[in-house]
């Protein structure tokens, strides 16, 4: 129905949601480890295609009741421009229950509390956020362009305007050096932030990014295998202690072992059901079946 341009991503979660372009690429895309945006130049792209798509699609999905506002970083739009786009999507949508975007921690951090409260009250509420690791070493390494510090504030900032933030973390991202100081530290700005929801995933490095993310690291990277990954996970689950309630989802089909529950009332059958996953290796799934 929408002619989008490609490639397209959305989080899981988005699987079942009407996705609207209203920017195209990344403004940022210097991630080492992330190649999504790299064949597309950043834009914004113009209201009267916006209007025109967001009409087109109330007439032939008019009960939508969860968009997602594509692609990398729809919130580096004007708060004007978000707002009209917003209104737009309520006028011609009346069952509407969440609208949401990707959001990076400077995104977030350039708006003003007051640019934030305009946004959330007309309407954008979730914001999926890519904290990756809460090592300063590693988001160095990665050009994340971001540090605990920023990361911390950003999200704090989301919840204080009342938004629920979605946060990934990326196991493996540290190498087999770094593991531990990167699970320590992801796991020290989880239980800080305390995000609504949280996703891990694994680190996979295919193609042209592989070589960019060696070369950005700086040193030799050793890759971790299935049995670090699960060890990651459960030192980062048994050091996760968030003062209010997170939905924890480590089943990304990157993962070689998919857990989930709800902290702090399911963290020690998470805990279980990892010794569990280690006794049984025959559970991890199969190499060829994982994608980032
Ligand atoms: S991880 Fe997010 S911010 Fe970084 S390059 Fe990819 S889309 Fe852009």
């Amino acid at each position: 129905m929408l002619d989008y341009d490609y490639p397209l991503y959305r989080p899981p979660s988005e699987a079942g949601s009407l996705i609207f372009q209203v920017t195209l690429g990344c403004s940022f895309n210097k991630c080492s480890y992330c190649d999504m945006y790299r064949t597309k130049e950043y834009r914004e792209r113009p209201w009267d295609e916006i209007r025109m798509e967001i009409d087109m699609a109330s007439r032939h999905m008019p009960d939508a009741r969860r968009i997602f506002l594509a692609d990398g970083d729809a919130l580096n739009l004007s708060t004007e421009r978000l707002v009209q786009i917003l209104d737009h999507i309520r006028d011609r949508f009346h069952n509407i229950e969440r609208i949401s975007c990707y959001a990076m921690p400077k995104n977030i951090l350039e708006k003003s509390p007051e640019d934030l409260a305009r946004l959330r009250d007309a309407g954008l509420g979730m914001f999926y956020i890519g904290i990756e690791t809460g090592s300063d070493i590693i988001l160095k390494k990665i050009t994340k362009g971001a540090t605990s510090q920023t990361i911390i504030k950003a999200c704090q900032k989301a919840k204080d305007a009342r938004y629920t933030i979605s946060c990934m973390v990326i196991l493996g991202l540290g190498g087999k050096t770094y593991s531990s100081q990167h699970i320590e530290e992801t796991a020290k700005i989880l239980s800080t932030t305390a995000p609504h929801y949280v996703g891990a995933l694994t680190l996979h490095l295919d193609g042209s990014i592989r070589e960019e993310f060696l070369t950005k690291f700086r040193e030799p990277f050793v890759q971790i295998d299935d049995a670090d990954a699960l060890n990651e996970l459960e030192l980062l689950v048994s050091r996760m202690q968030p003062a209010t309630p997170v939905v924890f989802r480590a089943n990304h089909g990157s993962n070689a072992y998919p857990i989930g529950g709800t902290f702090p009332q399911e963290k020690d059958a998470m805990l279980q059901k990892i010794s569990y996953l280690r006794e049984h290796p025959e559970m991890c799934r199969p190499s060829g079946f994982r994608g980032f």
